[in-house]
């Protein structure tokens, strides 16, 4: 192929910019990059995912925005691939198509009253507190200053992430990029309790330790662990004594448990071993039934029949993230991910040509930001083998402007990387004027307004 290999990736969070950057690194095939993403701003779940309290991990957004700025590159935004533009589409207009679009929807609990107004789950109200175009923020500026006591499900980062930016005071918030109208929400809340419940024992959560200790170094919220709820059996004393990471989590845990009560006005309960049976409320959820659990020796726990209640009015189910099908493209509905073979998606054991994958909706819910680099090289590296062999399948001659030339005939205002630079400028801006480092806009139409492209 004497032209650049022309590749779309779907999806700009870190799967697609690694895909993007593993791609402008590589010297064997000259490629030329469109990152397509649904919204109009750049990097998924660093922008709508990570707490925005983690700033240094939010910081890495630095470093996918520099692959923006390579030759070669364009950032193509507010394009939904299977509604303005379609898979075939891409094919006609590209050389490979990578899809990186992750997994935002949430699981499900699966039990009675689950559906009950006050009961939400993670992912949406991360998408809240993160100010994400789709959030329903009527739900949460009414829920937030009327909930007293709060169930979060889950013991993974999220569940933590969730608990403490319910436990911390707005101060505590205020240098973060959260929108405005979230800190005001925030700092109307009456929230006195937070209860997390663990299903299986303190050696089986997912959480890292360093996350977990941030909830014990909170201004106004004490931790507090039953020490009859730290439960250690054979299975858990052998994780103990084979992974550093789940010795250090049960350190922390039996610390807290040996603490004195505190006088902060906040309480997070780390429970273990009980899990949500029921939601009981009237129209509004007013209380979790649990059961407790035993754990049965390896690493899984059953239910032991003794129920109890814990009074709530909002409950946050933290029970994971789940991939979605794209039209026109293999799935596989049981794991909720696209089939691959060293990132090359199948389709019934056969290889789609020009088709990739990489990241959550390769690989499923797992793993830190970093995870996604090895896994976007990896993919790259099976696309440039594929080009390098002749076995792409050879659009024609699809070009940049034939795809823009596409877009325009559909209607579609696509947001370009100056786009984003102008959405990035005025977001520094609206922060500069309460003293923040950022603000992050959260209407949709205004971000299309600051794109001005
Ligand atoms: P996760 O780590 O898989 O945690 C899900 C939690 O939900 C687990 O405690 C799981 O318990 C529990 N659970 C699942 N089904 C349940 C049910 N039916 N009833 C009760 N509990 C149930 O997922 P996540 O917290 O959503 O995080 C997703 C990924 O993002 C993880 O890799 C995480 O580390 C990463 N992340 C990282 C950070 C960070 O580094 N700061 C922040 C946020 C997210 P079982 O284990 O018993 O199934």
């Amino acid at each position: 192929m004497s032209r650049p290999v022309r590749v779309a990736i779907v999806g700009s969070g870190p799967s697609g910019m690694y895909a993007a950057d593993a791609l402008m690194s590589q010297t064997e095939v000259p490629v030329e990059v469109d990152v397509l993403d649904r919204l109009p701003v750049p990097f998924g779940l660093v922008r709508y995912g990570v707490a925005p309290d983690h700033v240094s991990i939010r910081s890495v957004r630095d470093t996918l925005d520099k692959v923006l700025d390579k030759s070669g590159v364009r950032f193509v935004g507010n394009v939904e691939v299977g509604k303005d533009i379609s898979m075939a589409d891409l094919h006609r207009h590209f050389d490979a198509v990578v899809l990186t679009y992750g997994a935002s929807r949430d699981r499900r609990l699966g039990i009675p009253g689950e559906d009950l107004d006050g009961s939400v789950a993670a992912t949406d109200f991360v998408a809240w507190y993160c100010g994400h175009p789709d959030a329903d923020r009527s739900t949460f500026e009414r829920l937030i200053p009327s909930s007293v006591g709060v169930v979060v499900v889950g013991v993974g980062n999220v569940a933590v992430d969730v608990t403490r930016v319910l436990a911390k005071t707005v101060a505590e918030l205020d240098q973060t990029d959260m929108p405005q109208h979230v800190l005001d929400s925030l700092d109307s809340s009456h929230v006195e309790e937070i209860h997390v419940l663990g299903r299986r024992g303190p050696a089986q959560a997912t959480f890292t330790t360093k996350e977990l200790r941030e909830l014990g170094e909170l201004l106004d919220a004490d931790v507090v662990v039953d020490p009859s709820d730290v439960i250690i059996d054979e299975a858990s004393e052998n994780s103990i004594a084979t992974d550093k990471a789940v010795a250090r989590n049960v350190d922390v845990i039996r610390e807290w448990s040996t603490r004195a009560p505190g006088t902060r006005r906040r309480k997070v309960f780390l429970h273990f071993c009980v899990r949500p049976v029921e939601l009981l409320g009237e129209g509004r959820v007013s209380s979790v039934v649990v059961e407790k659990t035993m754990l049965d020796g390896t690493g899984n726990a059953t239910g032991t029949g003794v129920t109890y209640e814990i009074p709530a009015n909002l409950v946050v189910r933290s029970v994971g993230y789940r991939g979605t099908a794209l039209e026109e493209v293999p799935f596989d509905a049981k794991s909720n991910v696209i089939p691959h073979l060293d990132g090359r998606v199948v389709l019934e054991g056969v290889v789609v040509p020009g088709e990739y994958v990489a990241g959550w909706i390769k690989r499923g819910p797992t793993g830190i930001i970093g995870t996604n680099k090895k896994d976007a090289t990896a993919t790259v590296a099976a696309l440039v083998e594929d080009a390098v062999a002749g076995r792409l399948p050879g659009a024609g001659e699809p070009s940049a402007s034939g795809f823009d030339a596409l877009l325009a005939e559909r209607g579609v205002h696509a947001v370009s990387t100056q786009g984003w630079r102008a959405i990035d400028a005025a977001e520094r801006s609206l922060g500069a004027h309460r003293n923040r480092p950022r603000t992050t806009i959260h209407e949709l139409s205004t971000l299309l307004t600051a794109a001005g492209d």
